[in-house]
């Protein structure tokens, strides 16, 4: 996996954001990465958030030129306008996406964040990924605030046609580094929660995973399924001058163990905003 960083901007404020605090030791020129990465590869636009660069799609029609597969790890928000999906797919048939997704309702989802609405832009982003047949996966950061909700959440991702789902505990990073105590939870609290997830996952069909991931390549998990061009190998490296990234260990927040009473399971979800849920192309195979 190639990463090209485009930059530790983001517009949203996670209370366990890895890069909480980071600022970059120069402005990151993703057209040289690009340049530099090897044929066949794949390449990930990592941020902070890529989809705030205005010339995203010119750089992942740039990407399109020499890779077997671009990812773009973002938080799903600008997603939510459709338009600028199919922008980005007009740019690379191979692009896919792989969303933060941090609860299983607004309140979860947005205390996370720190961004009020951010959850129905994540939601409404993913929703129109799956209309327009984009391959996406869903990642969720594991912290004390949300362990006891990792089913809810795998069910949402399932409904929202994700095809893999990667839960990582949070990591004393950044954010969390400041706050571990109210983020990151204890393994033996979690380990049951995690294992009900990956359980339902497999009853309704979507593989759920759940690591510390050794490198770069281990933390994509929706990698898994892509076929790199012309048989190579996909190569692991780091940008130079890059802080190393685990994407599947992106850290959730946990502030204050806040108990939401209106929590809403996916289901329930559907039932209340079923718009959230419409495929204007119709169902995906194999998923309702
Ligand atoms: S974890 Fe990701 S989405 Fe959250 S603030 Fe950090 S870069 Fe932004």
């Amino acid at each position: 996996v190639w990463l090209v960083g485009v930059g530790l901007a983001c517009n949203n404020r996670c209370v366990f954001c890895a890069q909480g605090g980071l600022s970059a030791p120069s402005e990151p020129d993703p057209r040289r990465a690009l340049e530099a990465a090897p044929p066949g590869s794949v390449v990930a636009f990592v941020g902070g958030e890529p989809t705030l660069r205005a010339d995203l799609a010119e750089l992942v029609a740039l990407a399109d030129q020499r890779a077997a597969a671009i990812v773009i790890q973002t938080n799903g928000r600008r997603l939510a306008y459709r338009g600028y999906v199919d922008e980005l797919l007009a740019a690379s048939p191979r692009v896919s996406f792989e969303v933060a997704l941090q609860g299983s309702s607004a309140p979860m989802h947005d205390y996370h964040t720190g961004v009020a609405g951010s959850f129905g832009q994540t939601v409404k982003g993913l929703a129109n990924l799956r209309s327009a047949r984009a391959r996406a996966w869903v990642t969720t950061v594991i912290t004390r605030s949300s362990f006891r909700h990792l089913v809810d959440v795998v069910r949402l991702s399932a409904s929202l046609g994700a095809t893999a789902h990667a839960l990582s505990p949070a990591a004393a990073l950044g954010r969390a580094a400041e706050a571990a105590a109210r983020v990151v939870p204890a393994p033996e609290l979690t380990r049951p929660h995690v294992e009900r997830a990956i359980a339902e996952g497999r009853r309704l069909g979507l593989r759920v995973i759940t690591h510390e991931p050794e490198g770069v390549a281990e933390g994509f998990v929706g990698l898994g399924e892509v076929a790199p061009r012309g048989g190579e190998a996909p190569l692991v490296s780091r940008e130079e001058g890059r802080v190393s990234l685990r994407v599947a260990s992106r850290p959730n927040p946990g502030l204050g163990e806040v108990r939401l009473r209106d929590k809403r399971s996916g289901d329930e979800l559907r039932a209340i905003l079923p718009m959230l849920f419409e495929d204007q192309a119709g169902p995906r195979p194999g998923r309702g």
